[in-house]
Formats: structure tokens, C-alpha cells, sequence
């Protein structure tokens, strides 16, 4: 059973402890050493997040923005990086880049992509609840139609997806998942197995319109799902991708040697913050996603006294 807002009575301090496997760190810096770790010892892809949404003031908007592109200046530059094919891609949430009106998130946004075009780093517009659906798919999609290596994401639970999806052009990134805002019933569906079976199916039909399908879930039988039935299909346009800290080391070796059938790309989302703050936000809503979650960092934190991989702990 969900228990709405369980994180509000839960206090900062505990909050950081439970941020341990979820966040990279507290620089730049960190975020690019997590994903060069994984990369060089599990062959495991990344793509970086600064922790700086809900935004309320232009100072914040402007740090975000010169940590972006500071972020995307690193990127093209470290030796470390120097593969385009494996190089850490830039996720970013449209309301990090707006203090006003959400329409004035585009000036930066844009900004960005031209940046990352020129340093060779791909860029993923996150979604987040309903309010941002039409920009981030107005955004992302001109941005692709322009040449840039911009892809976006769709939620299953969302009822008007199923139509969205027929917007996606050939050969774009789509990053598919549930989705993590909680949406009304008249928008949305509340059943998880359905918002799974939406997963495959959605997938299913993004490949079969020359898409490129990002699979994020941790959701161990319904991925297995996909890549039995699914990938099959196109696995040159299929990659899974998983937030840092919560796939369970069994899992992810199973994974990365082929235990499910196919060997797909592995991306992990790695997400890094510059104050506690935003790092306790982003908290907050995966506590408020998963009640059960201190037993689940507990379990994720014994594996990783016990075993080495790319899953619990990062
Ligand atoms: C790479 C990536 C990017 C994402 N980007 C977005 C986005 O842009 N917009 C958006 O709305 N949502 C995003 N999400 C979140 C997504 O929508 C889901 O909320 C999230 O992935 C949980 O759903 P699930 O499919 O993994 O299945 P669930 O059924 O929620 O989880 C399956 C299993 O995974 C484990 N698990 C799940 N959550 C946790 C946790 N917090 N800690 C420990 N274990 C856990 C549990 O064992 C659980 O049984 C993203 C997820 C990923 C993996």
C-alpha cells in the first residue's frame, strides 16, 4: 500500500543516510568518477542528472545552467570519455531551467543542446508530471528534428501516451518508464501490472516505427520480458537503463552476461548534486515511490558488503 507524503516526517539527516546508493556525490567531479568506474569495470554506460529541479528563484536557474554546461564541457573534453559510443549522455528536468512560467525553460534548454552538439555528449529531456508533457515533447522532438542527439521519455501511466508514442520520429531516443509523479485517474492508470504491460507494448510499437528504445526499469520479470520477446525485434536500437543505487547485484551480473537471452547496452542514471537540499528533493520522491524503501537500501547495502557489480550501491 502507498503512503502518500510517508517523507515528509522522515528527517533530513536520515534522508541523507538514505541517499547513500541513490547519489553520486556532491560535485561534478563525482558524478564523472561513478560513471567512469562503471564504465571501466563493468563495461556499464551512464548518463548524468544534477539534482536541481523545483526551482523557485533565477539564481538557482543560472547555477544549474552554468553547472550544465560545465558538466557538458568536461564531458567532451576527458581523455577518460574519449569514446562517443560509451561517453556519458546529459539527463536534465525542464523545470531545473525556470523560476517563472514553464514556457521560459526553453531559452536555456535549447542553449544547452547546441552545446551538447558541440562537444559530442547526447542529451535525454527527463519528464516529469503531466504540466511539462506537451514542452518536453514540442521540446525535444524539434531539437531531434534539428540534428541534435536529443531523446526524451514517456510514461506508462499516462493514458494520453499511447498516442504520444506516434509523435516519436524514426530514430529517436525514447526513454520508457512508468513514471514516478502520481497522476489523477482521469489521466492515468493507478495498476501497476498495467503500466508494465504498457512498458512492452509501447516498446513493441516505438521499435516498430524505427524509435530507439531506452527499457527503464528494475522490474526483473518484465525485463526479462522484453528481451525475450521484445528486443529481439531491433536489438541495435535497444538499450535497459536503471537509477544508480537500486538494481540488485545478482540481477545486473545476470544481466550483463547474458542470463536473460540477449546482452543489451546497460545504462545507469546517475545522478549527482551540489547541495543537500536538492539531493534530499529527489529523495523525498523516491520515498514517497517506495514506502518499503529503508528495507530495500538496507538489503542493497549488506549486497554490497557481499558481492561486487554494478548493481546495489551503484
Ligand atoms: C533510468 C531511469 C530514468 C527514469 N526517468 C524518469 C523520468 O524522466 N520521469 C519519470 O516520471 N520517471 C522516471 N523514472 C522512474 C520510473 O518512472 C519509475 O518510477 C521507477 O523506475 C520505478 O519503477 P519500476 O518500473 O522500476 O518498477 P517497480 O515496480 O517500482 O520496481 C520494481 C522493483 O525494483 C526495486 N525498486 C524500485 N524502486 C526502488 C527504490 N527506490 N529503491 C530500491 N529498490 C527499488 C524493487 O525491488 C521493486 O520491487 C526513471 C527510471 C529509470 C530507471
Amino acid at each position: 500500500m502507498r503512503l502518500p507524503r510517508l517523507s515528509r516526517f522522515v528527517p533530513g539527516p536520515l534522508v541523507r543516510w538514505f541517499a547513500r546508493p541513490y547519489v553520486a556525490g556532491g560535485s561534478i567531479e563525482a558524478g564523472l568518477a561513478v560513471a567512469h568506474d562503471r564504465l571501466a569495470r563493468f563495461g556499464v554506460r551512464a548518463t548524468l542528472d544534477l539534482l536541481g529541479e523545483a526551482v523557485e528563484r533565477e539564481f538557482q536557474v543560472l547555477r544549474n545552467l552554468a553547472t550544465y554546461e560545465a558538466v557538458l564541457d568536461r564531458l567532451g573534453a576527458d581523455e577518460r570519455f574519449a569514446d562517443p559510443a560509451t561517453r556519458p549522455t546529459v539527463s536534465l528536468k525542464p523545470s531545473a531551467f525556470t523560476a517563472g512560467p514553464p514556457a521560459a525553460a526553453r531559452g536555456p534548454i535549447f542553449d544547452l543542446a547546441g552545446r551538447a552538439r558541440e562537444r559530442g555528449v547526447g542529451l535525454t529531456l527527463d519528464m516529469e508530471d503531466r504540466r511539462w508533457t506537451d514542452l518536453t515533447l514540442a521540446w525535444s522532438t524539434e531539437l531531434y528534428a534539428a540534428g541534435h542527439d536529443v531523446g526524451t521519455v514517456l510514461q506508462t501511466r499516462l493514458n494520453r501516451t499511447r498516442a504520444d508514442l506516434e509523435a516519436i520520429p524514426p530514430g529517436m531516443r525514447l526513454r520508457l518508464v512508468i513514471g514516478i509523479y502520481p497522476e489523477p485517474p482521469e489521466v492515468a492508470t493507478r495498476s501497476r501490472l498495467e503500466m508494465k504491460e504498457r512498458l512492452l507494448a509501447y516498446a513493441a510499437r516505438l521499435l516498430e516505427r524505427g524509435a530507439r528504445v531506452e527499457f527503464a526499469t528494475h522490474d526483473e520479470p518484465c525485463l526479462e520480458r522484453f528481451l525475450r520477446e521484445v528486443a529481439p525485434r531491433a536489438p541495435d536500437r535497444c538499450e535497459i537503463q536503471m537509477l544508480l543505487g537500486v538494481p540488485r547485484r545478482p540481477f545486473t551480473r545476470r544481466l550483463l552476461a547474458g542470463g536473460y537471452g540477449l546482452v543489451l547496452p546497460f545504462r545507469l542514471y546517475v545522478p549527482f548534486a551540489l547541495s543537500w537540499r536538492d539531493a534530499t528533493a529527489y529523495l523525498r520522491r523516491r520515498m514517497d515511490e517506495s514506502p518499503n524503501m529503508a528495507l530495500l537500501v538496507l538489503r542493497n547495502l549488506l549486497a554490497t558488503q557481499r558481492a561486487t557489480g554494478p548493481g546495489a550501491g551503484g
